[in-house]
């Protein structure tokens, strides 16, 4: 069915209709069971933050915040700007309400909007849904592998297949030091073949052209920050790989897999399907020891990752999703509309989806409707049944009727049984 209105959906951002959205909730309803078995504890934070903490956290040399962002002034003429991943609020929520307490590890979740500025296509778009876990105050290998195994948990529970983990270890910035020298080193005399991000990348942020894929031909044999680690970070990430095996967890080494600023330290991670074509990444995190303190806290090790629920989606094996309620009332006159009214009402208290015609339309009407709802029982009221004090009830899947007495809890007791 078309319609005349010429109003549509703004491109990149997704309606998601009754049936799809049984989809939706299938999948947010495993990631907070998951999430919750983990002892990670929800937060929600708002659409839109000062520009200024995207700038800080998410840097000013990223993609994300030279190009992608959605930005716009209030009243008073400050930035703010939708957010565009979530581990900024989450720190900044950290730092607001003092949740430091030396020692004390604070694990959080979140499932939230994002929203970004690029070319819309399968797979991306400019509204999306992450969910993501952030574990703050601990340093330990542990906690990486606990945040990984999280998000294999909900892919598994999801019966979703073919997700691969890649993974590489960036070094502290001790160790990157030595790295980043050798690797300018290394790209100076082909700075002029690469692309212009790269270009600017070499002053900002050299670090990042190693995961270039426009430039992935140009820099083979460059180095990598795995030959550059120091003992605490080759310690560290031995003990990361070994905790996946123990947990069977498979990866593949991805030595020029990088997260590019200095904040982030020696773990990183992401998630690839190869299903999903050129969008293949479905999630990605790492540690980021550094962070806090550079947005003004104490010095606090931590660590997270993100998951994009749309790319996930596309993963979703398809189940027969059928929307339907429970029990649909049919009545032929409008005193039996009443009774039965009063009758729905008590069998949603007892946790039962009703619904039935608020239009006075035909019996012939109801049922069809009743058929259309995918009802799973049908009450039917006559004047014939209110003189008896009964119901008609019937089971919509074997089409038996049975007569019971018109009283909500005979009815809930069979249908129950
Ligand atoms: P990509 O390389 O695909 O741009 P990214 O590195 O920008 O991904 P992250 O910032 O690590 O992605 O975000 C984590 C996850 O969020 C991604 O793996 C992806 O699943 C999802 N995501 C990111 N951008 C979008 C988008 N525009 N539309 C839908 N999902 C997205
Ligand atoms: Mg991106």
């Amino acid at each position: 069915m078309s319609s005349k209105s010429n109003f549509k959906n703004v491109k990149g951002t997704r309606d998601i209709l009754p049936l799809e959205s049984i989809r939706w909730q299938r999948v947010e309803n495993v990631v907070r069971k998951k999430m919750e078995q983990y002892n990670f504890q929800e937060i929600r934070f708002p659409t839109f933050e000062y520009t200024d903490l995207f700038r800080k956290s998410t840097g000013e040399s990223t993609d994300i915040v030279r190009k992608e962002m959605f930005t716009f002034a209030d009243m008073g003429g400050r930035s703010l700007a939708l957010k565009p991943e979530g581990t900024p609020s989450v720190v900044r929520m950290f730092l607001q309400y003092g949740f430091f307490t030396k020692g004390i590890l604070q694990k959080f979740y979140y499932i939230e909007r994002m929203f970004r500025q690029e070319r819309p296509q399968k797979g991306r778009y400019r509204e999306f849904r992450q969910f993501g876990a952030e574990v703050i105050g601990s340093s330990s290998a542990e906690t990486d592998v606990e945040l990984v195994k999280s998000a294999f948990d909900i892919f598994n529970e999801l019966d979703i297949k073919g997700v691969e983990l890649n993974i590489n270890s960036i070094g502290c910035p001790k160790c990157r030091k030595n790295f980043i020298k050798e690797l300018k080193g290394f790209l100076k005399g082909k700075l002029v073949s690469l692309c212009e991000d790269c270009r600017r990348r070499y002053d900002e942020n050299p670090m990042r052209i190693l995961d270039c894929k426009e430039d992935k031909g140009k820099i083979k044999g460059a180095p990598v920050p795995s030959d550059f680690l120091c003992d605490d970070c080759r310690a560290h990430f031995e003990e990361f790989e070994n905790r996946l095996d123990f947990f069977n967890i498979k990866f593949n080494i991805e030595n020029r897999l990088v997260r590019g600023l200095d904040y982030y330290t020696k773990t990183v991670f992401e998630f690839v399907n190869a299903n999903l074509g050129s969008q293949n990444e479905v999630g990605g995190g790492g540690r980021y020891d550094e962070l806090i303190k550079f947005m003004g806290g104490e010095d606090t090790p931590a660590s997270g990752y993100a998951v994009g629920i749309d790319r996930l989606m596309l993963l979703l094996p398809e189940k027969e999703e059928k929307l339907g309620v429970d029990v649909y009332l049919v009545t032929f006159d409008e005193e039996s509309d009443l009774e039965g009214g009063k009758i729905l009402a008590s069998l949603r208290q007892e946790g039962f989806s009703c619904d039935k015609d608020p239009m006075k339309r035909s019996v012939k009407a109801q049922f069809r409707e009743a058929d259309r709802q995918n009802a799973k029982w049908v009450i039917i009221i006559g004047e014939n049944e209110r003189k008896r004090g009964i119901v008609q009830l019937k089971n919509m899947n074997k089409g038996e009727q049975k007569e019971i007495p018109m009283e909500a809890d005979k009815i809930v007791k069979e249908l129950k049984c």
